[in-house]
């Protein structure tokens, strides 16, 4: 398939760049591979892979969020203050990488205040973003949304309005919605997609951008800025560029997912950096989370069952 013909130089909106940070062996697709008991003895390469992302960023003068897992906080909180002195956002991507959907609420509850609490003592700054392992709140764990207001969150990252074998919740909104409830309020930010027929694609970040050609992710992000103008939210992982990473004996499926054009990833960051621009989640949400704190009556459901 050729590429179609895109124009960026008329993309003045502003997107969202975004890092899941977590080492090669804390991935969903090693569980049962890599058991939580060895993490500790793993070869860890998270930190070296972050610096070198931070590197980029730098170059390109752009800002990130960086929803860092708890037990990375924990076995290395010098690089958690480190991305916070070099001016990105700090926030949770969980602690241990568990499936939001595989636990109960109470243990939920344990692994992001643990997270929150690790960040918020490494940084030296509040914590009010979360992004679940895997994009793991789905029809059936969302009960986490309720969890992580009475928690102190304000945004969550973590519903794909996709249909995919893991998670993804298609009739969930495409754009970023408040979600009000008893017990406060959350701004959830939706994966980018874009509106084919009938179907909503993904079109922003991880295994989309290394596994399909750059054009895709090109094409998708300009037609959500000046289409639909609206900002994409783009994310990554630190292994993603790191093509040198220890190989991890999977599945086939498990194994092409992770491992594909990891040696490419790089050189794309660079060209989707000087094609677009980006800034922080929290500094696309913070008209939001105004009008948000300025509202008042009745508290309103999901679009979808609840
Ligand atoms: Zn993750």
């Amino acid at each position: 398939m050729n590429a179609p013909p895109t124009d960026t130089s008329d993309c003045r909106i502003v997107n969202a760049m975004s890092v899941d940070v977590e080492d090669y062996f804390h991935v969903s697709v090693f569980d049962g591979i890599v058991p939580r008991s060895s993490w500790d003895q793993m070869e860890s390469r998270v930190c070296a892979n972050t610096e070198r992302l931070l590197d980029i960023f730098d170059e390109h003068a752009i800002k990130s969020t960086f929803f860092i897992l708890g037990c990375v906080a924990e076995r290395h909180p010098g690089l958690v203050r480190g991305i916070v002195e070099r001016g990105h956002e700090i926030a949770s991507h969980g602690y241990a990488h568990r499936l939001v959907y595989d636990q109960t609420p109470d243990a939920f509850r344990d692994d992001v205040r643990r997270a929150k609490r690790l960040l918020e003592d490494a940084a030296g700054c509040s914590v009010g973003g979360f992004r679940a392992p895997s994009y793991s709140i789905t029809p059936r764990s969302l009960w986490a949304l309720d969890v992580l207001i009475e928690e102190g969150y304000w945004y969550d990252a973590s519903i794909f309005p996709i249909r995919h074998d893991r998670y993804g919740i298609p009739v969930s909104p495409r754009e970023p919605f408040l979600i009000e409830r008893e017990g406060g309020g959350l701004i959830e930010v939706p994966g980018s997609t874009v509106r084919v027929g009938p179907l909503n694609l993904p079109v922003a970040g991880g295994g989309y951008f290394r596994i399909l050609p750059y054009w895709w992710t090109r094409w998708g992000i300009a037609r959500l800025n000046t289409l639909e103008r609206q900002a994409a939210v783009f994310y990554l992982h630190p292994w993603e560029i790191d093509a040198e990473q220890p190989r991890l004996r999977a599945g086939w499926l498990s194994r092409f997912r992770h491992y594909r054009n990891l040696d490419q990833t790089e050189s794309r960051l660079h060209d989707l950096l000087g094609d677009f621009r980006f800034d922080t989640v929290a500094s696309l949400l913070q008209p939001d989370r105004r009008t948000a704190s300025e509202r008042s009556g009745s508290p309103a459901s999901l679009p979808y069952l609840w």
